[in-house]
C-alpha cells in the first residue's frame, strides 16, 4: 500500500503545464494568465468627480456654513462623458454629475446635499449656496488613482477572477494570453453499465460515474469528453482508449480492482507503463496511474463515491497543475464531530459529512451510510472528514480535519 501523499506525488510528477492560448477575456474566467498586463493608459484617465456636485475652488468656499453660505455664480454644468469647455474662476462653479472631469480651474467637488440646490430649479446661470467648505481635491478621483499608465496590472501567473476579467477589460484590452483547459477523456468500464435515457436491462446499471466525473472536470475548470461505455473485453478498451490519446488526461472508472473481468489493468499493462497501486485510504483503494502513448492515465475505482473522491485527490490537483495552478489543494477546516468514526484496517478515512456554523465553530455531521455505492450521501456531503491512518476511532465531540469540497452552509 502507498500513501495518499506518495500517490499524488507520483501523479503530478507525471503532468506537466499546458501551452498557451489567446482568448477573449470573458472565457478565460478561472484559467491561469500566462502574460504580464501593463497598462497603456491612467486609470481614470482624467480627474473626475465622485459625487453629484458642483465642482468649485476649495479656496472660495471656506467658513460656508448652513447659517451662512457661500454664494457661487453656476456658470455651466458637466455630465459623465462630457469635456467641460468653462473654465471655474473666482466665486464661480460648474454643476457636476459623478464621473464627469473636473473642469479647468476647480479643484474640489460640493456634493448636492451640502448646497441649497433643492430650493432652486433654474438652469445655469444661477447662483448656488454652499453650506459646507470642502477641502481641497475632496470628492475628486484623481487621473491614475487607480491603474497609472505603464504599470504592470496583472503578473504572469494570476488567476483569473471576475475581478481580474474586469481590470483587464478597464485597460480596454479584448483578448489575453492564458494557459489552456486540459481535454479530459472520460471512459466507463463495466458490462453491467447501461447508457442514460434508455429503460434498465434486467441486471445493468446506469453508467452515473461518466457525469459525475465529468462535472467535476468542468467543475475544476477542464474540458471533458464523455467517450462512453467500453465493454468488459480487451478490444473494447483497447479501442476507446485509441479515442482518447487526443486528450491530455485519460480518467477510466472501473476495472481496477481484483475482480475475474478487471481488464483495464491488463490492457494498460500491455499498453504503456502502469503502476497499480492499493491506496492507503478509504473508500477509493485500487487506483491506477500510469502514461499510455504520452498521455497520463488516471483509473479510477468504479465505485461511484469512491471513483468521485480519488477524482477530488488525485484528478483535480493534475488538472489545475495542467491548467498552470499553484495552489493544488481544496480548503481544510477544523470541525467539532457529530457521530464517531471507526478505523479498523489502518487506512486514511475520508467521511462523508455536512459541515454547518454554529456560533464561531464547525460541526462536522456524518451523512448517512458510507458504503461506497452510496452516491446519495456524497449529494448530501460538502466536506470530507478526515481520519487519519493512525487513529482507531474518533469520538463525539472530538476536534476533526474536514477537507471542504463546498462551502455552502445551509
Ligand atoms: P469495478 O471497479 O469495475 O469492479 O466496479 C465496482 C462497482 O462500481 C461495480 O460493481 C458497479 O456497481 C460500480 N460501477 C462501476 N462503474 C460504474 C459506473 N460507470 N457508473 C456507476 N457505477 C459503476
Ligand atoms: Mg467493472
Amino acid at each position: 500500500m502507498i500513501s495518499v501523499e506518495e500517490a499524488l506525488e507520483k501523479v503530478l510528477s507525471c503532468v506537466s503545464v499546458l501551452d498557451r492560448e489567446e482568448k477573449p477575456i470573458l472565457q478565460c474566467l478561472g484559467q491561469v494568465l500566462d502574460e504580464d498586463v501593463y497598462s497603456s493608459i491612467d486609470v481614470p484617465p482624467r480627474d473626475n468627480s465622485a459625487m453629484d456636485g458642483y465642482a468649485v475652488r476649495a479656496e472660495d468656499v471656506v467658513g460656508a456654513t448652513p447659517s451662512s453660505p457661500v454664494f457661487l455664480n453656476v456658470i455651466g454644468e458637466v455630465k459623465a462623458g462630457d469635456i467641460p469647455k468653462e473654465e471655474v474662476g473666482a466665486l464661480s462653479a460648474l454643476r457636476i454629475m459623478t464621473g464627469a472631469p473636473i473642469p479647468r480651474g476647480a479643484d474640489s467637488v460640493v456634493q448636492f446635499e451640502d448646497t441649497d440646490e433643492a430650493l432652486r430649479r433654474e438652469r445655469p446661470p444661477f447662483q448656488i449656496g454652499i453650506l459646507h467648505q470642502v477641502t481641497k481635491g475632496q470628492n475628486v478621483r484623481r487621473a491614475g488613482e487607480d491603474i497609472a499608465r505603464g504599470q504592470l496590472v496583472l503578473k504572469r501567473g494570476a488567476v483569473l477572477r471576475p475581478a481580474e476579467i474586469g481590470v483587464i477589460a478597464s485597460l480596454g484590452k479584448e483578448t489575453t494570453w492564458v494557459i489552456r483547459r486540459p481535454v479530459v477523456a472520460i471512459i466507463a468500464t463495466g458490462d453491467e453499465l447501461a447508457a442514460l435515457g434508455q429503460p434498465l436491462p434486467e441486471g445493468k446499471i446506469y453508467n452515473s460515474n461518466s457525469f459525475s466525473v465529468a462535472a467535476q472536470v468542468l467543475r475544476y475548470g477542464g474540458i471533458p469528453q464523455i467517450l462512453g461505455i467500453a465493454r468488459d473485453r480487451v478490444k473494447d478498451i483497447k479501442d476507446k482508449i485509441k479515442e482518447a490519446l487526443s486528450a491530455d488526461l485519460l480518467l477510466t472508472s472501473g476495472g481496477v480492482s481484483m475482480g475475474n473481468y478487471d481488464l483495464v489493468k491488463d490492457v494498460l499493462a500491455e499498453q504503456g507503463e502502469v503502476s497499480f497501486w492499493t491506496v492507503r485510504m478509504k473508500p477509493g483503494k485500487p487506483l491506477a496511474f500510469g502514461m499510455i502513448k504520452g498521455v497520463p492515465h488516471l483509473g479510477l475505482p468504479g465505485n461511484p463515491v469512491s471513483s468521485m473522491i480519488t477524482f477530488e485527490l488525485f484528478a483535480r490537483p493534475a488538472i489545475l497543475k495542467m491548467m498552470g495552478k499553484k495552489n493544488l489543494s481544496k480548503p481544510m477546516i477544523e470541525a467539532t464531530l457529530e457521530g464517531h468514526i471507526k478505523n479498523t484496517d489502518g487506512r486514511r478515512i475520508f467521511a462523508r459529512a455536512i459541515v454547518s456554523r454554529e456560533g464561531n465553530r464547525y460541526l462536522a455531521r456524518i451523512a448517512g451510510p458510507q458504503g461506497s455505492g452510496i452516491l446519495t450521501s456524497m449529494s448530501r456531503a460538502n466536506g470530507l472528514v478526515i481520519v487519519p491512518e493512525d487513529v482507531e476511532a474518533v469520538e463525539e465531540g472530538e476536534i476533526v480535519k474536514v477537507l471542504m469540497l463546498d462551502w455552502s452552509e445551509e
